[in-house]
């Protein structure tokens, strides 16, 4: 009898209580006939409605299926993190829990996988039912990151992807506090590979990445993988000083031909000075930004706390 793989999915949720039953089920059906066997590992990332409650009395019926309860809300990139450190498996599924990421599309990426890539993400190739605000700034992010980082994450793609447990276990030693799992997942290497689709709009509920959380993870991804906007400063720094430089010269030059200078000015004195204050604090809070990212790495805290764990007992890594 040949050893059959096992495949975890890792659902991170917050307060998704009426999407979780029909996630459940999809997952399900999809891997019906799959040779794989299914795991599912619900991430209870602080949730205060019903959820962990239906999870941890599914994980007493299923034995595929395992809660996990972080101690509050630490986001959901940390809730993926904790998942993948707490299953052995061949591979991981890196899945939302509000069905925006079709279950069904599960078996594409396990194609792939045994074709040998070992980091399979899903691309939308579409977005439904989400604001024109949200879609433009997903697309502009994708499009900055991709020239500023200096990893080459795919446009397009977010958290569902398919990982083989090679690089799972190498994604276990990177223990960053401010952490981009997109950006990371791609950053390891191996062999990634790509399949396409159509996401969907959401089941039920409201999102739980409102603008500023998304320009939060932005930012968060921007200043992990780049040290591009500190370079910005440098150059916006050389800008203004060749614009003052240009300016002294013309200065001196009326001097020397007698040129008078008319007293009034004020306006364009003022301006100079507010638009130079300006861009010398914005410099400066960008350096702080950094600087406080710094801080907080130093402190080296765990990522997470669990709180509980109900199911059976899995190998662990
Ligand atoms: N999520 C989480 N912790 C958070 C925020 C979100 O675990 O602090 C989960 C959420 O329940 C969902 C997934 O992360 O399963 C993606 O969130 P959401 O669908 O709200 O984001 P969107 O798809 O709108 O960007
Ligand atoms: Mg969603």
């Amino acid at each position: 009898m040949s050893e059959r793989k096992t495949l975890a999915v890792i659902v991170p949720f917050l307060n998704e209580e009426e999407n979780l039953p029909l996630l459940y089920e999809r997952l399900c059906k999809a891997m019906d006939g799959q040779p794989e066997d299914l795991l599912m590992i619900f991430v209870d990332d602080g949730s205060r409605d019903g959820s962990a409650r239906w999870v941890a009395e599914k994980a007493r019926q299923d034995a595929r299926v395992q809660l996990l309860r972080l101690s509050r809300n630490f986001g959901h990139q940390i809730a993926i993190t904790a998942g993948m450190d707490a299953v052995d498996a061949d591979a991981v599924v890196i899945i939302d829990a509000d069905l925006q990421d079709p279950p069904e599309v599960i078996p594409q990426l396990l194609a792939k996988w045994r074709e040998g890539f070992e980091v399979v993400y899903a691309v939308r190739s579409s977005r439904a039912g989400e604001t024109w605000l949200k879609k433009f700034l997903a697309a502009s992010f994708y499009r900055v990151f991709h020239r500023m980082a200096n990893v080459d994450v795919p446009m397009d793609a977010g958290d569902f992807r398919l990982i083989d447990r090679k690089v799972v276990s190498s994604l276990r030693d990177v223990r960053e506090l401010h952490r981009f799992v997109r950006g990371l997942t791609c950053w390891v290497g191996f062999r990634q590979g790509a399949v396409f689709y159509e996401r969907a709009a959401r089941h039920a509920g409201t999102t739980k990445y409102p603008v500023w959380k998304s320009a939060k993870l932005a930012w968060d991804a921007l200043t992990s993988f780049s040290g591009a906007p500190l370079r910005m400063m440098t150059w916006l720094g050389v800008l203004v000083s060749l614009g003052g430089g240009l300016l002294v010269i013309r200065l001196v030059i009326g001097k020397l031909f007698g040129h008078v200078e008319a007293v009034p000015g004020w306006t364009s004195q003022v301006t100079l000075i507010l638009l130079l204050g300006g861009i010398q604090l914005l410099c400066t809070g960008l350096l702080g930004q950094y600087v406080s990212r710094l801080f907080e790495e130093s402190k080296k805290r765990p990522l997470y706390f669990i709180t509980e764990r109900v199911g059976k007992r899995w190998p662990a890594p």
